[in-house]
């Protein structure tokens, strides 16, 4: 009995620590901060991050809850897309706030992911993102969404804002925003799953870059002001 009772409140102890290990995020993203942000693990299974220098240089940190989401994601998607491999880009600082060279990303909610796509052969591939080619924001599709011997596979991508969106509200959140090029959007909801992104809110106007070979997501999770 007392060991079990000593078991238990080690347990309580650590639910404790992991509850205190919640972020709280300030503002918005445009202009925003946030305590207790956590950093992405630099790869899984079926993703990897961008660059491994940035994420030395901490740039890829998120809420709490936006990291749960993206693993969860992540993790339906070895069933769901079994061969697809998923990298993920730019989120923001550990303690948020301007994060050149982007407007947003300030409040950990935001985050940037590289299209995922196939080989001159067919096979799922990683779109390759050196520094030299600024971590790959600097890559271009063409108007067939085409890069070098890269094309983007959409129904993989579709099937990740699929998994992000079920993910989000399996914990009570959701999708603010979806920046991609609205181009190809078409070709993005003419996917198996996208009927299902039809009720997500893509942005319709013109953003600042062009996002052809990442999409932007920023997550709607509450912060305090
Ligand atoms: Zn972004």
């Amino acid at each position: 009995m007392k060991t079990a009772r000593i078991v238990s409140a080690a347990l309580l102890a650590a639910s404790a620590a992991l509850a205190n290990a919640a972020s709280t995020c300030h503002g918005t993203v445009n202009r925003g901060s946030i305590e207790d942000s956590v950093q992405l693990p630099s790869e899984g299974a079926n993703y990897t991050a961008y660059s491994g220098l940035a994420v030395a240089m901490g740039r890829n940190h998120v809420h709490s809850e936006v990291s749960a989401i993206m693993l969860d994601a992540y993790a339906r998607l070895e069933r769901a897309a079994p061969d697809a491999q998923y990298v993920y880009g730019e989120t923001g600082n550990e303690y948020g706030g301007r994060f050149r060279p982007h407007r947003t990303h300030q409040n950990g909610l935001s985050v940037d992911y590289f299209v995922p796509v196939r080989d001159q052969d067919g096979h799922a591939a990683r779109l390759p993102t050196p520094a030299s080619q600024r971590f790959g924001y600097d890559i271009e599709f063409d108007k067939d969404a085409r890069y070098g011997g890269y094309s983007i596979d959409f129904v993989a991508m579709a099937e990740h804002l699929y998994q992000l969106d079920l993910a989000a509200r399996a914990r009570g959140h959701g999708i603010a925003l979806v920046i991609f090029d609205t181009a190809y959007l078409p070709r993005l909801l003419a996917t198996p799953r996208g009927a299902a992104l039809k009720k997500l809110k893509f942005m319709t106007g013109k953003p600042w870059v062009r996002h052809d070979e990442h999409y932007h997501v920023d997550f709607a999770v509450p912060c305090t002001r």
